[in-house]
């Protein structure tokens, strides 16, 4: 290594933020302390991403960095929670300097642009692996889970699906694309959107939530399941993205936005009363979201055309074990 670990802390992890509110001992010592407001309660998540199975082994190292922090926070906003701190396990095939400096831009880009704070974390020699443990409040009992969807509650997604899934495709395929379109689908796929301030406007209004990541009928089967329930969904009504119907025959790109992994878009359900002022907030905010479809009572997971012809879904989703 170039740099000792100790340095490398120094260099690319230490005082690259203003003072946050609520940090009473940061990087530097045997743990942080942290003041967690006497009214909130502390919602906790942590996500992995490993070199050549969450993004390409040559992956732009500020991407990665961007990414690693971007999932984390789209499961904060996926509970309806305010990300606040968070701590960085790196494990690093060398003391790469130009690689760390181009890291450590790209993570303080998204810190600072989503207010979170980088309090700790641990740093060792190994195959590259970027993980995050990402701190966050709600208000007691505010927290939106994916259990608690009720038959007759609309099913929403926030954005477009299946961008990331384009952007995977066009790396290293020979498909021709407008450069600018290009430049979206990889970007979708290396450095998602949070969906932050949705997440903690659905608070008291959505009955369920679960950030897509894994694939979108895939993680409505899992919120359906978490709460005992069934959805109808339209497949015709799940947006994509308008770039990408020049590119796809509408039967891929329909496999690809319901079954297309890393969109890191929000799905949630809604009670029909809530819906109209739900649709009045968003609108105000020029946040997109769209209606695909509603819970049922029962188990199952029902996907149709508009013309009520059964969809046949071809794969289920990314599972690291199968
Ligand atoms: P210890 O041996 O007590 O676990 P370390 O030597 O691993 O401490 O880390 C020293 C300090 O640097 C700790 O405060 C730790 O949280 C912080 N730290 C280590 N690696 C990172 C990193 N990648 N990003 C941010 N802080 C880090
Ligand atoms: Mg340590």
């Amino acid at each position: 290594m170039s740099v000792n670990e100790f340095e490398l802390i120094a260099r690319y992890f230490t005082g690259q933020q203003a003072e946050a509110s609520g940090l009473v001992l940061g990087i530097g010592d045997d743990a942080a302390v942290l003041e967690c407001p006497s009214d909130q309660q502390l919602v906790v998540t942590t996500d992995t991403l490993n070199a050549g199975i969450h993004f390409p082994k040559d992956t732009d190292a500020a991407d990665i960095a961007r990414k690693a922090l971007s999932v984390n926070l789209s499961d904060i906003a996926a509970m309806g929670a305010r990300p606040a701190f968070f701590t960085l396990s790196l494990c690093l095939p060398d003391a790469d300097e130009t690689w760390l400096q181009a890291f450590s831009r790209g993570l303080f880009e998204v810190a600072t642009g989503s207010q979170v704070c980088l309090v700790g974390g641990d740093t060792t020699r190994g195959p590259l692996s970027v993980s995050i443990t990402l701190f966050g409040y709600v208000s007691p009992g505010q927290a939106i889970s994916r259990a608690h969807a009720q038959p007759g509650d609309c099913v929403y997604v926030s954005g477009t699906m299946g961008d990331a899934a384009i952007g995977l495709r066009i790396i290293g395929s020979d498909l021709t694309m407008e450069a600018e379109h290009r430049a979206y689908f990889i970007g979708r796929l290396n450095c998602p959107t949070p969906k932050t301030t949705l997440g903690q406007m659905l608070v008291g209004r959505a009955s369920a939530m679960i950030d897509v990541s894994d694939g979108l009928l895939a993680d409505i089967g899992k919120l359906i399941k978490s709460s005992h329930v069934g959805a109808a969904i339209n497949v015709d009504q799940v947006p994509t993205s308008a770039y990408a119907d020049s590119y796809f025959n509408q039967n891929t790109l329909l496999q690809l936005a319901l079954t297309g992994g890393d969109d890191y878009e929000l799905c949630f359900t809604i009670a029909p009363e809530l819906e109209q002022d739900l649709l009045q907030q968003v609108g105000q905010l020029h946040i997109p979201v769209t209606k695909i479809g509603y819970i049922t009572a029962g188990s199952d997971l029902s996907c149709k055309h508009a013309d009520g012809q059964i969809y046949a879904a071809q794969g289920s989703g990314y599972d690291h074990f199968v």
